[in-house]
């Protein structure tokens, strides 16, 4: 075949997916913010793609560098004393951290500890997460303002509890404002802080997750610091704590010998090794890049931007798609269920014919708290004039489901293939491309 049909082909691939390259790309909770292109150049140089991991330290001092730089940053931005940049996601963060809890009781010979709270808002992840680590979940109620209820937290709060895993701002996008209080429960209690930090471009450069109370922090790196994700990686989840957690990250460590820079292997207390070499080193220069390229009040500029553009999409949808919970920070989660009761067309549908309008769908009957929940999040890197097509194309649909119901629960029309059985799919999973299934 030749180049240009090639090239062609491939690129006719491309566009037949949404990516954040094509239009906004709403789904809430993973921050599909634009992925600045100099992080790729950053991360092609070739003595960074083309080093090898089992190099000698003296050969990597570049590369060492790099990451321990990108440490102190990150711990910075957190308020935290120490970090390991290994574990390859949020979710590994999270087994990372729960395991450092585990780690940090168990050296205090502290072992009754076998529950971890976590409230009804959380993402997935935190109560498998958990389970994963052999702890066992407590769930917390939210309250009216979406926020977790003070009264249930202390009902559960005894010397059987390891700690609290509490995202902030929490999934509906709310600012856990009595953050403070409930770190003071916790410690009181005996147990530890755990921030899920995948919101953090809401706060970062304003509000440091350390100085909240929390003592560990999985920050998501392909999420806040700009790594092209949703295609299923790979993605980066360091964790970030304080310093009476550090004896018990992850080998090896970086550590800093006058000008030079050396793997630290002689962590006794170490949870062990989380993941192959030093992560997903990739990631972590697209995040060192994004960072220096942003400095530390751009950094802040990001989070009140990201802030700012949500606010604006909320006030123009909140009177067609109510927000049970308010507006939120960086999100917002609003419902489709008035709707569906006047019109039968549901949140799934509303989704569904935002790919004709030429979007990505937003995140969709997450958190469960809220019924027929359409969970939206611009980022800051969103212009006026895209956002107004985005909140334009939902009106448009909230009228089309009032007057041609179909339209809407027939979508998608102008996709290359329309509803799939998810379940099937997800069952009978083929990836192979033939020429059978081409049609
Ligand atoms: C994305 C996300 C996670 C999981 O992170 P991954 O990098 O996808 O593993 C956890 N919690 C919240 C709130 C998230 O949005």
């Amino acid at each position: 075949m030749p180049e240009h049909e090639v090239v062609r082909h491939y690129t006719e691939i491309s566009l037949k997916n949404h990516h954040v390259d094509r239009a906004l790309y709403p789904l809430g909770s993973c921050t599909m913010k634009y992925n600045p292109k100099v992080n790729e150049q950053m991360a092609r140089l070739s003595g960074f793609a083309g080093l090898h991991p089992f190099a000698p330290a003296e050969a990597a001092q570049g590369a060492l560098g790099l990451m321990h730089e990108l440490g102190e940053l990150l711990c910075e931005v957190a308020g935290m004393d120490s970090i390991s940049l290994q574990p390859a996601a949020g979710a590994q963060g999270e087994l990372t951290g729960v395991l450092l809890m585990r780690a940090y009781h168990r050296a205090r010979g502290d072992e009754g500890r076998r529950r971890v709270l976590i409230p009804d808002s959380a993402h997935g992840t935190n109560p498998a997460t958990v389970a994963l680590a052999g702890f066992e979940v407590v769930e917390l109620r939210s309250n009216e303002a979406g926020r977790l209820d003070l009264d249930s937290l202390r009902s559960v709060l005894d010397a059987d509890v390891a700690g609290l895993m509490l995202t902030n701002p929490n999934t509906l996008g709310v600012f856990e404002s009595e953050i403070l209080e409930i770190s003071e429960l916790v410690h009181g209690s005996g147990g530890l802080m755990y921030m899920d930090g995948a919101n953090l471009n809401a706060l970062m450069g304003i509000a440091r997750p350390g100085d909240m109370g929390y003592d560990i922090v999985h920050l998501n790196l392909h999420k806040t610091f700009s790594t092209p994700h949703g295609g299923g990686g790979p993605g980066a989840g360091p964790v970030a704590v304080k310093a009476r957690l550090a004896p018990f990250l992850p080998t090896p460590g970086l550590k800093k010998e006058g000008e030079s820079y050396a793997l630290d292997w002689d962590r006794p207390e170490s949870i062990g090794k989380i993941h192959g070499f030093y992560g997903n080193f990739g990631v972590l220069v697209r995040a060192y890049t994004y960072l220096r390229m942003l400095g530390r009040d751009g950094v802040r500029e990001t989070a009140e931007a990201a802030v700012l553009n949500n606010a604006y999409m909320s006030a123009r949808l909140e009177e067609r798609f109510p927000l049970p919970y308010g507006r939120g920070m960086h999100e917002s989660v609003y419902s489709g269920a008035e709707l569906k009761r006047r019109t039968g067309v549901k949140t799934l549908d509303v989704a569904k014919r935002l790919l004709d309008y030429g979007f990505h769908a937003p995140t969709i009957y997450f958190p469960l708290i809220v019924s027929e929940a359409l969970m939206t999040e611009p980022t800051e890197t969103e212009t006026r004039e895209e956002l107004d097509r985005y909140a334009d194309a939902l009106i448009a649909i909230a009228d089309e489901a009032e007057h041609d119901p179909e339209l809407v629960t027939g979508a998608p029309h102008a996709t290359p293939v329309t509803r799939l059985d998810e379940g099937r799919a997800g069952r009978r999973l083929d990836v192979r491309w033939s020429f059978d299934n081409d049609a």
